[in-house]
């Protein structure tokens, strides 16, 4: 990729923005052309076959983010997103980072988690004997039920049980759980899981005694983890008004608040999850089921707490950190049927699964270190009431060139609304 070509891209036209893509290499004149002439949307014969009572495609603006340096690699991160402000926050930050070495990540082996969950175990003590010395059975049975995986180098690998114990204040019984850990190789595998718990779960009722209730993957992805970490010396962090060792305890003690306050936490993560969804469905994976694993991790001490961490290690540099349980595939669901998502994939530098969670974890620790940076310096309307001017603008029904002057003048209005937005459009016509 030839960054040079993306100097100052924010200030682009739309097709000079293409262009420039096309020129840094990183897309072929081909998706160029896609991207100026007939856009992304989904074919509707394509559509219909995706979803049920399909009547149309509803669309998201596409931006990238620049400036990412990860594990010493530049790249640019396609984001799908309505909000205004995500994708210049993202750039901002990892300019910042990445001119201090970038984003260092480390992504654990991408093992799922399959559950069948039994009920009406007599005697739980001996079913877990039983499931414990037929494991290897267990796991080649669930194997059997999906083997075009285990062709390709995954499969089911280990087996756990766990017990939920009966609480008669709640009226509820006791349940057995049994989890398999399963490779899925580049896919996210929720259907290959499913397909898995759905195959072991008649030879584990026969085992223990007991009823399957649900056999299905769990979202809550704690054995797929990826973790990104930054050091940002605290000259880099210097503003107008504080000093960067300023700003550092600052965004230290924010994150320290963000850990031990659940209303503060729930804001701080929404602002990780600004980016890490953007990304999600620009590269066409289950964000719902990031959004759920991410928020179950985040309660993991039983009490919801910021995901990212800040400290300041012994030079007086700031290091961030952060974990995120990401279950996302490079094949299957919409991935290879989108063409949003190719494209994505293709600006991304065709990464495989591990390198796109550690582009994602990334880009939630930018999207942090930005929002945080803001909050505790300018605070963040002052970046976000620009871009909602120009929203507005485009409410009142400003088009064109209009839109840029409607929304300087909304920047200087006191009251920055609709109505006020209108008012100076029909002065403008
Ligand atoms: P798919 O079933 O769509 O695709 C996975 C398949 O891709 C594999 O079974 C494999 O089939 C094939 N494949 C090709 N190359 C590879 C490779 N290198 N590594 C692994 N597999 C490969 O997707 P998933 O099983 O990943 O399921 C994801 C979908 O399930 C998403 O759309 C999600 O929204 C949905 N879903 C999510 C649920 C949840 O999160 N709770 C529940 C139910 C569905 P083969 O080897 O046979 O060619």
């Amino acid at each position: 990729m030839d960054t040079s070509k993306l100097t100052k891209f924010y200030k682009k036209t739309h097709e000079e923005k293409v262009s420039a893509l096309k020129e840094a290499g990183v897309i072929s004149l081909e998706e160029a052309t896609l991207l100026t002439e007939k856009g992304l949307d989904l074919d509707p014969s394509v559509g219909e076959h995706m979803i049920e009572n399909h009547i149309g495609n509803y669309s998201l603006p596409l931006g990238v983010s620049t400036n990412f340096v990860i594990d010493d690699k530049e790249v640019l991160v396609p984001m799908a997103i309505e909000e205004p402000s995500v994708i210049a926050a993202a750039s901002f930050a990892a300019k910042i980072i990445g001119s201090a070495g970038g984003f260092t990540t480390a992504v654990t082996d991408r093992l799922m988690i399959g559950q069948v969950t039994l009920k009406n175990v007599e005697h739980i003590e001996n079913a877990i004997f039983e499931i414990e010395k037929a494991e290897q059975t267990i796991l080649e049975r669930a194997n059997e039920a999906h083997p075009s995986i285990v062709k390709r180098g995954g499969g089911a690998k280990s087996l756990e049980t766990r017990v939920l114990k009966a609480d008669p204040e709640e009226g509820t019984p006791a349940f057995l759980v049994v989890h398999l850990h399963i490779d899925t190789q580049e896919a996210m595998g929720a259907n290959i899981v499913n397909t898995m718990m759905e195959g072991i779960a008649p030879y584990i009722e026969e085992l223990t005694g007991g009823k399957a209730l649900l056999r299905i993957l769990s979202n809550y992805a704690t054995e797929c983890l990826a973790t990104a970490t930054c050091t940002i010396p605290a000259h880099k962090l210097k503003t107008g008004t504080y000093s960067g060792e300023d700003v550092r305890d600052r965004i230290i003690e924010a994150a320290q608040v963000a850990w031990a306050d659940p209303y503060r936490a729930v804001t701080h993560n929404k602002g990780i999850m600004n980016g890490v969804d953007a990304v999600v469905i620009a590269s066409g994976n289950d964000w719902r089921a990031i959004e759920a694993g991410s928020h179950a991790y985040a309660a993991r001490s039983r009490q919801y707490r910021a995901l990212s961490k800040w400290h300041a290690n012994d030079q007086g540099d700031l290091v961030g950190t952060l974990t995120l349980p990401l279950a996302v595939g490079t094949v299957g669901g919409s991935i290879s049927i989108h063409p949003g998502a190719k494209l994505a994939r293709k600006i991304l530098m065709d990464p495989d699964a591990k390198r796109l969670e550690s582009i994602l974890v990334s880009v939630g620790l930018a999207q942090n270190f930005a929002a945080v940076r803001a909050l505790v310096t300018d605070g963040i309307q002052k970046g976000h009431m620009g871009l909602h001017a120009r929203s507005l603008a485009i409410s009142a029904g400003a088009k064109g060139p209009q839109v840029e002057k409607v929304a300087e003048q909304l920047k200087q209005a006191p009251h920055m609304n609709l109505q006020t937005a209108r008012d100076f459009l029909k002065e403008l016509l």
